[in-house]
């Protein structure tokens, strides 16, 4: 099964969907409360105190952003704060397994709802810490997760409700099936997140002092407007949430022509370990570096045909993006041309969006 994430919103059924690809839920095997919400990781250590959490498969429920933790001499640092509670506790205690400091910072680098929703387990646990994050942040989860709450709960009536009717054809049902499915799923998650959005706002930068130097960077709109990186200059090492995820982008291209300035800035650091939002520790820039050149790509593709005054329209069939496709999907034609068909267009639109003279 292939799945491409639109992950401006938080919830599954923004996926879209590849090809002929179905929905990998088996219909009729109902899965327990907890078990829905279980998730593979892997621990890797990058330097002394310092190591990545990963999170298996990006794509499959529940989506869980990966963490950097940081143990510096009077307590830890962790970026991202999981989609699922119980997934936070898990990062917790893997954390107390290797120190008995308390978490003291909490670094949200985006508002999408794999990175926050955590927040309130470490806020329980660990009540003197801060959630570090954007204001940007702040208000994506004001405005955006919190009410999404109650739109689970429409949608999941709502789609109850076809399901129901007598006039779905047999062919449409699976469909709607799987949908009731992922919204139960969801209504079952959101029983059991509380928001607490970070209190701690970084515009520009803060330098957190310790044992070691850790700076918390805001290098511009990328992946959204309020994007913090986490940078450790001695270790050479940088969190960059869902400026680079693996193996491939995630739509949500607010702004491509930005997020390739804020990549090169992130390169120009020269990091020697790149942890992404999403899939393995990156130990050579190539992989960030295809990312900026694809934005800087689309974006330079885009500006010429807005300065030449060419229709949105006649943008869409004039960008040529297959070289970086062919990168992202290696062999598999069906994962090319869904990039070409799903993500392009959408990719195209927002660069047409963002270079408006
Ligand atoms: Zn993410």
């Amino acid at each position: 099964m292939l799945q491409l994430g639109e992950f401006m919103k938080p919830n599954l059924q923004s996926l879209v969907r590849v090809g002929g690809a179905t929905l990998a839920l088996t219909i009729g095997l109902a899965p327990s409360a907890t078990a829905q919400f279980e998730k593979e990781h892997s621990v890797v250590d990058l330097a002394d105190g310092v190591f990545a959490i990963l999170w298996e498969n990006m794509t499959s429920f529940p989506v869980e952003g990966n963490h950097l933790v940081i143990i510096n001499a009077t307590g830890v640092v962790v970026v991202d704060a999981n989609r699922t509670p119980s997934l936070a506790e898990e990062v917790i205690a893997i954390i107390r397994e290797r120190t008995s400091l308390p978490v003291r910072y909490v670094i949200n680098t985006h508002w999408h709802a794999d990175h926050v929703q955590g927040n309130a387990v470490y806020r329980r646990t660990f009540p003197d810490v801060a959630i570090v994050g954007h204001p940007e942040t702040a208000a994506g989860i004001d405005t955006v997760l919190r009410p999404y709450v109650t739109e689970v709960d429409d949608d999941l009536a709502r789609m109850r409700g076809v399901l129901a009717s007598d006039t779905l054809s047999d062919e449409r049902r699976p469909r709607v099936e799987a949908q009731v499915t992922n919204l139960e799923r969801e209504a079952t998650l959101y029983e059991v997140v509380e928001f607490v959005a970070p209190t701690a706002l970084v515009t520009d930068s803060l330098r957190l002092d310790g044992s070691r130097t850790i700076d918390v960077l805001h290098l511009g709109h990328g992946n959204t407007p309020g994007d913090l990186v986490v940078y450790l200059p001695a270790e050479g090492i940088v969190a960059v949430g869902d400026l680079v995820t693996r193996p491939y982008p995630l739509l949500g291209w607010d702004a491509p022509a930005s997020w390739s300035r804020v990549l090169d800035n992130v390169l120009a650091r020269e990091p020697r370990m790149v942890v992404p939002g999403h899939g393995e520790v990156l130990r050579t820039t190539e992989y960030a570096e295809l990312f900026r050149d694809l934005f800087k790509s689309l974006s330079e593709q885009v500006a010429e045909g807005v300065a030449a005054r060419r229709s949105l329209e006649d943008l869409q069939s004039d960008i040529d993006l297959d070289r970086f496709w062919r990168e992202f999907a290696g062999d598999d034609d069906q994962l090319f041309r869904a990039f070409g068909a799903q993500f392009q267009p959408v990719a195209v639109r927002r660069a047409y969006l963002e270079l408006q003279p």
